[in-house]
């Protein structure tokens, strides 16, 4: 018997009266795959509840930062005692700089930091810092990373302004975006050219060492010390934008994983445990750019917010102590369901490119390999769309968008990998 969406359906259409499209982000509306987003009531470990009594299992982990599961008990345990004690200063806290502490530990890079509310924040405040620090304009991205909504980086950016199909965003000025430039991911030759063109212009390269925003993408071999290099060459700063990686992919992100000092890092997702919290930090040099030291303006009511910085030390301190034994064992639980449903595919006679990082992994309906934005493109999205919708009913929550990397957390069990590949078999017409 299908699911049930009936209490689902009424809140959405409820939903669509008061948030354009039902949302308050516009990829949970579901519109590339289909379908009706089921509306959640409580999630644990690695299960989702929905309003009409359904279960899922979680492959999405509330995009990136759920990597111990939900409703972990320390966690809750902290989120609850910091709360008693009032959800708001906007005066300083010890917690700030305990939870700073941790960051450093996993990022030595990071000599000095400072804590804002969302990715995008930490992103905008950054590329801010690098042009007042080297008095350069441009700035170089790539086409299909995300780094939040701010209107400098809405240029051929991923996760939902690639699903939705469109290059940019309107209500962004040209003259706004004019020192964007935006070049293919994994081209070095292309990121030299834009130096030659602009010697001396360039604030930085920004970029997702590990693309999650058109789907995962690895760097090629090479790409990230080349853009170390080129950078370094043209005192232009290199941010490693980790929001996604940070804290996933090692406990010290990608610049761990490929060993690439960069100047500046953007946290988010993982380093708040599920509340609302980034960071971005780097060269001390750098950051003392930063009011009420230097000239470059940043701040935020809610910065460094107690319950935000409960919830990151409670989530950082039990992955930095059990570091050795959670690493490994997701990077397996996810390379057990990437490639197990890849040859369920395989076998029903759907190919898929399998690309997979620690424990964030994308399933591209293509058979041509995806190093960049354009390849992620060759990807089938009705297919992929019909594949969500099988699976969701089948009971497992995947990214609701191709462009979308999907995530393992630390509570999945060898279980639930069964029950993802049986659910792959249902989806898939290979029962
Ligand atoms: N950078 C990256 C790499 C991201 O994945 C995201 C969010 N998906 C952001 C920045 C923006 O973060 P937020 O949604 O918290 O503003």
């Amino acid at each position: 018997m299908p699911l049930s969406h009936r209490r689902s359906h009424l809140l959405q259409e409820k939903a669509e009266a008061v948030f354009p499209g039902g949302v308050n982000s516009p990829v949970r509306a579901f519109r590339s795959v289909g379908g009706e987003p089921p509306f959640l009531t409580h999630a644990e470990g690695a299960w989702l509840y929905d309003e009409d009594g359904n279960r899922y299992l979680d492959l999405f982990g509330s995009w990136g930062p759920m990597i111990l599961g939900h409703a972990f008990p320390s966690v809750v345990e902290a989120i609850r005692d910091a709360a008693g004690r009032s959800a708001s200063f906007g005066a300083s806290t010890a917690a700030e700089a305990s939870l700073a502490a941790l960051v450093q530990k996993c990022f030595p890079s990071v000599e000095k930091l400072r804590f804002v509310s969302s990715g995008t924040e930490a992103c905008m405040s950054a590329i801010r810092l690098a042009r007042g620090f080297t008095g350069g304009d441009f700035i170089i991205k790539f086409e299909g990373c995300y780094h939040g909504h701010s209107d400098a980086m809405l240029v051929k950016a991923g996760s939902g302004v690639a699903t939705l199909g469109i290059p940019g965003s309107a209500g962004v000025p040209a003259e706004t975006v004019m020192h964007t430039l935006a070049l293919p991911f994994n081209d070095l030759d292309a990121v030299r050219a834009a130096f030659a063109a602009r010697p001396d212009q360039i604030a930085c390269v920004i970029l997702e060492p590990i693309v999650g925003n058109a789907g995962t993408i690895p760097p090629a071999p090479g790409y990230l010390e080349g853009l170390r290099e080129i950078t370094r060459q043209h005192g232009a700063l290199l941010i490693l934008d980790e929001v996604m990686t940070g804290f996933r992919v090692t406990l010290g992100g990608a610049q761990r994983l490929y060993n690439i000092q960069p100047d500046l890092t953007t946290l988010g997702k993982i380093i708040g445990g599920g509340l609302p919290c980034g960071a971005f930090g780097g060269r001390a040099e750098i950051m003392n750019h930063l009011a009420p030291l230097g000239p470059v303006y940043q701040a935020g009511t809610l910065s460094g917010n107690p319950l935000a910085m409960a919830a990151g030390i409670a989530t950082l301190e039990h992955l930095i102590a059990n570091e050795k034994a959670i690493y490994p064992q997701i990077n397996q639980t996810t390379a057990e369901i990437a490639e197990g449903v890849a040859t369920i595919a395989r076998e029903a006679g759907v190919t898929l490119t399998t690309n997979q990082v620690g424990s964030m992994f994308t399933w591209f309906f293509t058979n041509t390999p995806v190093t960049d934005f354009a390849t992620a493109a060759t990807s089938d999205t009705a297919a992929f769309g019909r594949f969500h919708r099988a699976m969701l009913e089948a009971g497992v929550w995947l990214p609701p968008s191709q462009f979308e990397a999907a995530f393992v957390s630390a509570a999945h069990t060898p279980q639930d990998v069964a029950f993802v590949l049986n659910a792959a078999r249902t989806a898939l017409g290979h029962d």
